[in-house]
């Protein structure tokens, strides 16, 4: 029952630990994807920031006028457009205007989106959306970058927003709105396609398949575990040979009963059986009849105490003891005859044997309360008392103690 439990109680351990680990892992990737996430937006980031400082490191580029690329009308600077030649006429692009481009380029080809904006635009394009509104602000008390995934369920983008500090370089266009070298002007946010794929299903079957395993073998050792203190149980109270109690187990049973016969005032019997001329039995038909013997006769012992409460067990060689609870000693008496009979009745030849042809016994019967006794071990010394008196009387019989027994002691 013990060892049961302990298997029980291992493999819920087990079965949680599995299940911590996969949440552990399962957050652990996770994690690692929103990081990957968050290391590409910020080096998208640096990277516009790199291409606008070297715009505005030239004070703004020209680039030929196109039908998409068309004169800025919010850069007032002079010579914004410069006629080379009749077919070519060229315009300057400020970062502002780069960066939307760029943004254009790679939304077309990458999915990848940047926008530039503020809380106070020039544009009404760079108006801030909601969220780039919401990170604006929270630029304003200090914090440095913002990043979340957007989407539904499956999360399908991931947004990085961080400031647009006023760099050096910024001045000659900025300077004149107000801006120092340091301040945050606005920010860019950048949208990528991100759909995260945490390995679920794998991560699931890897640590169902390590559960499985585990759970077997925990399952199997503690099978065999039991089995095996089963076993020993068996033999610590068993008698191997006879497969009746073994002396350990009536050392035990007897005083139990003793204790419990005073207790409720009633009798309790002992019956101590040995078998005649059984060195004899050994000399004539070997060891291996003789302990075949034995086990016959210790079966037949045990079929003749018939009542729940009887008890009997080998106590040692050819030395057999019954106990019989809340048992008269009259009663005892028609047991140890029953017993003596079936004995005779089994029929095994002894040649040598006297007085009988046939394996008996000689049987010695005390009671606790005939005369009133205060331990088991004298109630045992009187069984053996009288199964003295039985073998002195010619064997194959049942004797009692009483007091002409402790006269023939005496
Ligand atoms: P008595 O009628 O006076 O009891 O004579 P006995 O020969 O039965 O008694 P004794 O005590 O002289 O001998 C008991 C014999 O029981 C000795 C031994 O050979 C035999 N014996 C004891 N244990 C075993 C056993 O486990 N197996 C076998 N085969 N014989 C055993
Ligand atoms: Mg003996
Ligand atoms: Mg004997």
């Amino acid at each position: 029952m013990e060892i049961k439990r302990n298997t029980l109680f291992i493999s819920i351990l087990w079965t949680l630990l599995i299940a911590a680990s996969f949440t552990w892992n399962y957050k652990q990737t996770q994690q690692a994807q929103e990081q990957l996430a968050l290391q590409t937006a910020r080096s998208i980031f640096d990277h516009i920031i790199i291409t606008r400082r070297w715009n505005a490191q030239h004070g703004g580029v020209y680039v030929p006028v196109t039908t998409t690329t068309v004169p800025n009308p919010y850069l007032q600077v002079p010579m914004r457009e410069i006629q080379v030649n009749d077919s070519l006429t060229l315009t300057k692009i400020n970062p502002a205007f780069m960066t939307r481009q760029i943004s254009e380029v790679a939304m077309a080809q990458e999915g990848i989106q940047f926008h530039i904006t503020s809380l106070k635009p020039l544009r009404p394009e760079n108006k801030a959306t909601e969220n780039e509104e919401v990170f604006l602000k929270e630029f304003e008390q200090g914090v440095k970058e913002a990043g979340l995934f957007i989407g539904h369920d499956e999360k399908t983008s991931f947004f990085y927003m961080a400031p647009l500090k006023t760099e050096k370089s910024c001045l000659p266009c900025h300077e004149k709105q107000g801006y120092k070298e340091g301040d945050i002007r606005g920010g860019i946010s950048v949208t990528l396609p991100f759909t995260q794929s945490t390995p679920f299903g794998a991560l699931l079957l890897a640590h169902i398949g390590i559960a499985i395993t585990g759970l077997l073998g925990i399952f199997i050792s503690g099978t065999r575990l039991d089995r095996a203190y089963a076993i020993i149980q068996r033999q610590a109270v068993i008698d191997s040979l006879t497969g009746i109690s073994n002396r350990h187990r009536f050392s035990e049973h007897i005083v139990t009963e003793f204790e419990r016969s005073n207790r409720e005032r009633g009798p309790l019997s002992v019956i101590m059986c040995d078998i005649d001329h059984f060195k004899k039995y050994n000399d004539t038909y070997g060891h291996g009849s003789g302990d075949k013997c034995l086990r016959n006769v210790a079966q037949e012992i045990k079929k003749s105490v018939t009542r729940p409460g009887d008890f009997c067990a080998r106590y040692g060689g050819e030395e057999f003891v019954v106990i019989l609870p809340d048992t008269t000693h009259k009663g005892a008496l028609h047991v140890a005859e029953r017993i003596r009979l079936n004995i005779i009745k089994l029929q095994i030849l002894h040649e040598k044997s006297s007085p009988l042809p046939v394996i008996s016994l000689s049987l010695g019967v005390a009671t606790s309360t005939d005369p009133p006794l205060i331990s088991h071990e004298e109630l045992l010394k009187n069984a053996d008392s009288a199964l003295y008196v039985a073998k002195a009387n010619g064997r194959n019989r049942v004797e009692s103690y009483t007091f002409s027994t402790k006269a023939i002691e005496l």
